[in-house]
């Protein structure tokens, strides 16, 4: 059993759902100080109560309201051991439609929100001595590709750049940073995808079912922790195996 995060004071950013949710619920149950923000406060506010944790509402697509995050936890928790920067979004568009608009909004908020909130917390990370960095991006992007999220697979695949790059710069303070890369997991956004959607996902996962949001809270707690310490600029793939199969064929008859 890995307890070494008890204590230790994480954020978790897009937490008022879906994975985030489920990354702050599994921080939560190993003993940690858990702060989870997102833009809208009402839901903070349900979330939060319903996890026993603190909340900030921040949109991490602005670099003025990450510093504000940061400071606000350092004064109320004493430190940040743990950033999970997981907030993001998944609109769809084509080619064909998308605006200059529709990308700024994707990458603003999934590629550049993550930098804004990694250099948000680096002083107290650093002063943390063991500071720990975990980014959501996802298989799609990085590994696969998926009608409609050309600029959504760019800004995860970005994520990935970032974090290799920001391991050899960080490690010098004992910060590590990794990412986990969900399949398709459960969540308040992609059940709104709808069930058409939903079922052709179930059908192309080896394990034949979504992930649970604890499934990644799980993956980003193990990286969180001392243990695994000495992993950094890596990936975890937490799909059930969907990015496994060759063709549709390799899933017949299993
Ligand atoms: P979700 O259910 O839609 O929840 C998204 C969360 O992020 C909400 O709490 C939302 O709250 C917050 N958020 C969105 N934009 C924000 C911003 N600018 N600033 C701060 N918070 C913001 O989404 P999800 O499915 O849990 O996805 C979470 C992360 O997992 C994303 O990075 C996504 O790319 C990744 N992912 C998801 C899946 C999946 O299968 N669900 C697969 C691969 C990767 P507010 O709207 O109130 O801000």
């Amino acid at each position: 059993m890995f307890t070494s995060v008890a204590g230790r004071s994480v954020i978790v950013t897009g937490a008022s759902k879906g994975i985030g949710k489920g990354i702050a619920a599994v921080f939560a149950a190993a003993g940690a100080t858990v702060t989870i923000t997102g833009r809208d406060e009402q839901a903070l506010v349900a979330t939060a109560a319903e996890l026993g944790c603190d909340w900030f509402a921040a949109d991490t697509s602005d670099p003025e309201a990450c510093a504000a995050l940061a400071a606000t936890v350092v004064e109320r928790h004493g430190g940040i051991d743990v950033l999970c920067a997981n907030a993001g979004i998944f609109p769809s568009a084509t080619l064909a439609e998308m605006t200059p608009a529709d990308l700024a909004h994707v990458m603003g908020t999934n590629f550049n929100g993550t930098v804004y909130a990694v250099q948000a917390c680096l002083p107290a990370l650093a002063a943390s001595g063991h500071g720990r960095v975990v980014v959501t991006s996802s298989i799609t992007g990085p590994i696969t590709g998926y009608p409609g999220w050309s600029h959504y697979g760019a800004s995860k695949a970005a994520q990935l750049g970032f974090v290799r790059t920001a391991a050899i710069e960080l490690a010098p303070q004992g910060i590590t940073i990794n990412a986990v890369l969900p399949g398709n997991i459960a969540t308040e956004g992609l059940l709104g995808l709808g069930e058409e959607y939903r079922a052709g996902m179930t059908a192309a996962i080896p394990q034949r079912r979504l992930g649970s949001v604890a499934d990644i809270g799980n993956a980003a707690l193990f990286l969180a922790t001392d243990e695994a310490g000495f992993i950094t600029g890596q990936t975890i793939v937490v799909d059930g195996g969907q990015v496994l199969p060759e063709s549709p064929e390799a899933l017949e008859g299993i």
